[in-house]
């Protein structure tokens, strides 16, 4: 592949700097957004830890990096800039003197006012890694499904007007420039819709007035959101909501019973018709592998069939996500005690190609959700 030419682009909302075949991205206060550099892409989360990704043999490696190869990152990152500094002029100098002064030491204490704006974000949707979190709740309503440790011993609560205006006042400040790139907003953690319409319409207009004319998304499980009505919904439309991610799991009720998540195909398909009647675009997550071979099959036969009964738009979404076994879940110690097989690595890359190939046979957008790929 040819190399890039060495050159620094100054971006809207990004500078882009690269030479000798390494590539650093920055936001516009200067903090790091990616790296490259020999074949291995290095990219920073706004808490500062830093993902990486190779391909190895065809196959793709990810990796967490620790404080000290983070550090490494931020000087490689920050030596490419560097380069440019003497011949630069006007608004290039600006830029490359904010992005300069974030030594790589003070761009890893970011984690620190991180951790002061948010408590751990546990998930996003893939296509919502650029967002702007706003924690309206904590923790999940119900935190009882087998296979999740994404908000485990944080129980439910919600914060009140006064404390979420406050939060999302500090996240705009936080971000900074930064805010630029990112282009809707994500009302979290879990299940934040469950609240009242009395309690979420003053959170939305807040939000929207601290980060104004920016779409609204959040993530509904089917036993919160049947509960509310049309009207519920609508309501929420107008006041800036764009869609919802629904944690489907299956269209096999007794696979979603067995991994203890309350709802079922019907509820489901009602609640779907419900969302799409008030005009919401609809991210629906179905986990690929859940239920090993024991499931395999009418996991696959009865999604399709729940997927093609609703009325879903060519713009909604069926997220495939390759089912993640966490060792410590009670999902392993129930697969284990029933003698129940995980799939392997290559039955679960068929078994994607399998579901995205019939999704797509149904006219509806599939695409993959790799949860070990999240990043904010
Ligand atoms: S409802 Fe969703 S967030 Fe809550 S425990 Fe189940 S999978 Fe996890």
């Amino acid at each position: 592949m040819a190399r890039a030419p060495d050159t620094l682009t100054l971006h809207p909302a990004s500078t882009l700097a690269v030479r000798d075949g390494r590539v650093a991205s920055f936001d516009l206060e200067g903090r790091l957004l990616t790296y490259f550099e020999e074949g291995v892409l290095y990219k920073r989360a706004l808490d500062s830890r830093v993902h990486a990704r190779r391909r190895v043999g065809g196959r793709r490696e990810r990796f967490l990096l620790s404080e000290e190869a983070a550090l490494w990152v931020f000087q490689r990152a920050r030596e490419v800039a560097e380069h440019y500094l003497p011949g630069a002029r006007g608004a290039a100098r600006d830029r490359l003197r904010a992005i300069l002064a974030w030594t790589p030491e003070r761009l890893l204490a970011e984690r620190e006012r991180f951790s002061r704006v948010y408590k751990p974000i546990a998930i996003l949707p893939p296509d919502r890694y650029f967002t702007i979190v706003l924690q309206a709740t904590e923790g999940c309503t119900w935190n009882r499904c087998t296979f999740c440790s994404f908000y485990s011993g944080r129980p439910f609560s919600a914060k009140d007007l006064e404390t979420f205006a406050r939060h999302a006042r500090a996240v705009r400040d936080f971000l900074g420039k930064n805010a630029l790139l990112r282009r809707d907003l994500f009302l979290a953690d879990g299940n934040a819709l469950a609240l009242s319409l009395g309690r979420l319409l003053p959170l939305l207009q807040t939000a929207r007035e601290v980060f104004p004319g920016r779409p609204v998304y959040s993530f509904i499980d089917v036993y919160s959101g049947e509960r509310h009505q049309g009207a519920f919904w609508r309501a929420l439309k107008e006041a800036g909501l764009r869609g919802v991610y629904v944690g489907m799991e299956t269209g096999h009720d007794p696979l979603l019973a067995w991994l203890n998540k309350p709802g079922s195909q019907e509820e489901l398909l009602e609640f779907v018709r419900t969302l799409k009647a008030a005009g919401l675009f609809v991210g629906l997550i179905v986990m690929v592998g859940a239920g090993g071979d024991r499931f395999r099959e009418a996991h696959f036969q009865d999604t399709l069939k729940a997927l093609a009964a609703m009325p879903l738009a060519p713009s909604d979404i069926v997220f495939l996500s390759p089912f993640v076994e966490d060792p410590r879940s009670v999902y392993r110690l129930r697969r284990e005690a029933e003698g129940i097989r995980s799939l392997g690595e290559e039955e679960t890359r068929l078994e994607l190609e399998r579901f995205a190939w019939a999704i797509r046979g149904l006219g509806l957008r599939a695409a993959r959700y790799d949860i070990r790929e999240f990043l904010y």
